[in-house]
């Protein structure tokens, strides 16, 4: 029996300006769905100031750029999108809607959803509709199981894990960019924005970064890590992160850790300075590419899963560290 064929939704992310290079993902796995469907998919840009965003995702063979924007969608504020996102996907009669799993999606994905009455999966890693009925594989217990699950209704939302879909290659032809009308007067304003704690200038996102240095309990004190994690980190232009001890101590701000409960990265490489491995931290991190420990215990758990270890003391090895690698 073949599937039928699916009209996709894929909502873009952005932040300051810049496309989030997840949002890669979500089109990849739209392009793969609408491939074996004989589909389409169109991308939706929400936002003030937006059409560079827009144009970036041009080239990535969606039927339609569609641009939402309005200075009353400067932030994104979980209500107005979600209502945004849900009226389309009604009047464009999408058969699926996907993000990419992210802090954004969690917040916005399941309010559309919910306003949809569709069925809603996160952490998706592959999809197979070749049997008529479409199969989802998907990340359940911080990554140490995969449950394969079936989705009732025919509209779906998704969120899709960026590590299982790598970004698509742009091609030249050029998708039409269209502008959608939207009435903020009938958007919900329970949600008001109030301010933003900007990360820390200079260095890149996490979920975006090629190298991620980490620290954990090991670093007794925030001077400590900005030397030695910062210090790493800034010497291979990589992103600074922390485990969940770290900011329980009130060493790193929330935004820095990675983990089940905080941000899901899949870098080119990860280094983790002087963290145990506890199976919450693996989950944010055990998707990237390789994955180097410094761990002062030889018996610690994050060595069963580095491709590169070294038993030492991060005080020691670190600053030699940065001072070979330091450009001279
Ligand atoms: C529901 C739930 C959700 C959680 N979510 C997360 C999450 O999202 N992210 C997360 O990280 N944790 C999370 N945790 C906590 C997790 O279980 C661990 O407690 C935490 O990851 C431990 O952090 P750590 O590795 O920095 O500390 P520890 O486990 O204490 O490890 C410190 C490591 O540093 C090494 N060390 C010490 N001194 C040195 C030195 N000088 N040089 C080199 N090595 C040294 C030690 O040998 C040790 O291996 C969660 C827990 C629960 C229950």
């Amino acid at each position: 029996m073949s599937a039928t064929p699916q009209q996709v939704l894929v909502i873009a992310e952005h932040d300051d300006g810049q496309l989030k290079l997840a949002t890669l993902a979500a089109v990849r796995c739209a392009q793969q769905l609408c491939r074996d469907t004989n589909g389409q998919f169109e991308i939706l840009v929400l936002g003030s100031s937006v059409a560079s965003i827009a144009d970036a995702l041009t080239s990535y063979g969606a039927a339609n750029v569609l641009v939402a924007e309005h200075a009353a969608l400067e932030h994104p504020v979980a209500d107005k999108h979600a209502q945004i996102i849900a009226e389309l996907a009604m009047a464009r009669h999408m058969t699926a809607v996907i993000g990419a799993a992210s802090t954004f999606s969690k917040d916005v994905l399941p309010r559309a959803a919910a306003l949809l009455d569709a069925g809603m999966l996160s952490d998706v890693i592959a999809i197979d509709p070749s049997g008529g009925e479409y199969v989802f594989e998907r990340i359940l217990f911080a990554g140490n199981a995969i449950a394969t699950v079936t989705l009732a209704g025919p509209l779906r939302v998704l969120t899709v894990r960026p590590s299982a879909y790598s970004a698509p290659e742009p091609s030249t032809t050029k998708s039409p960019v269209v502008a959608v009308s939207i009435v903020v007067a009938s958007l919900p304003n329970q949600i008001q924005f109030v301010s933003r704690e900007e990360r820390q200038a200079g260095r890149p996102d996490a979920t975006e970064a090629r190298i991620v240095v980490s620290g954990g309990r090991a670093l007794k004190n925030a001077e400590d890590y900005e030397r030695l994690v910062g210090g790493l980190a800034d010497v291979l232009h990589a992103a600074v992160g922390s485990s969940r001890a770290l900011v329980d101590a009130g060493i790193t701000p929330n935004s820095l850790q990675i983990g089940q409960t905080g941000k899901i990265v899949a870098p080119d490489l990860y280094i983790a300075l002087g963290i145990s491995g506890a199976i919450q931290h693996l989950a944010g991190m055990k998707d990237a590419r390789t994955i180097v420990a410094i761990n002062q215990d030889a018996e610690a758990p994050i060595f069963e899963i580095a491709d590169y270890g070294l038993v030492g003391d991060v005080y020691q090895v670190v600053p030699e560290l940065i001072t070979k690698l330091k450009p001279a």
